[in-house]
C-alpha cells in the first residue's frame, strides 16, 4: 500500500501543507497564517465599500473649437 498523503496550499502564502494531524493549523501552514487569513475577513467585513468614493469630476472642457 501506498502512503498517500494529501496536501493542500496554504490559502495565505501558498505554502504546501500536509494534510495531516501534522499540520494542526491546516489548511494553513501555520497559527500565524490562519490569523492572518482571519485579519482579512474581519476587515473586509468591516470595509464593505457602500458608496465608492470617485473623485473624478465630468470635466467637459476641451478647448477645441471646431
Ligand atoms: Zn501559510
Amino acid at each position: 500500500m501506498t502512503d498517500k498523503i494529501l496536501s493542500v496550499n496554504c490559502p495565505t502564502c501558498k505554502t504546501v501543507v500536509e494534510w495531516s494531524d501534522a499540520s494542526p493549523f491546516r489548511p494553513f501552514c501555520s497559527k500565524r497564517c490562519q490569523q492572518i487569513d482571519f485579519g482579512d475577513w474581519v476587515l473586509e467585513k468591516h470595509s464593505i465599500p457602500g458608496e465608492p468614493v470617485f473623485d473624478l469630476e465630468d470635466e467637459d472642457h476641451s478647448k477645441s473649437s471646431h
